[in-house]
């Protein structure tokens, strides 16, 4: 599957976007409809479409996604915050682009709905 999602567009840059933090394999920036008043999205430059097609060989980006949440809630001045991945449709996953999101800014619900 070749990347046609509007995450490659605001990685070309034809789509603006809010950014937060860039380097080399991933950028984050805020969440168009955020849930909470921190909402950042994390995503790698390369093309995975879910956790689902990730390779072994992409495990050290995907560590590295998670390291980079972590700085951008520090960045935003967090306490606590929570990082979901959402993987298939039925999950909520609405962008075929691997994406972490970054939540926090007011009390979240455990469990999920
Ligand atoms: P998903 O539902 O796939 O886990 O998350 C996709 C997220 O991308 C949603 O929270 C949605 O609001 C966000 N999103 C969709 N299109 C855009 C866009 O053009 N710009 C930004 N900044 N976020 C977007």
């Amino acid at each position: 599957m070749t990347d046609e999602t509007v995450f490659s567009q605001i990685l070309s840059g034809n789509i603006q976007c809010d950014e937060v933090y860039s380097d080399e394999k991933c950028l984050a920036f805020r969440d168009i409809q955020p849930q909470a008043p921190i909402h950042i999205l994390v995503i790698p430059r390369k093309f995975i479409e879910s956790l689902k097609t990730a390779q072994d060989a992409d495990k050290d980006l995907l560590g590295h996604l998670l390291i980079v949440a972590a700085k951008v809630a520090n960045q935003e001045g967090l306490e606590s915050w929570r990082t979901i991945v959402n993987t298939g449709s039925e999950a909520g996953q609405t962008v075929f682009h691997l994406h972490v999101h970054v939540i926090g800014g007011r009390p979240l619900a455990w469990p999920p709905g």
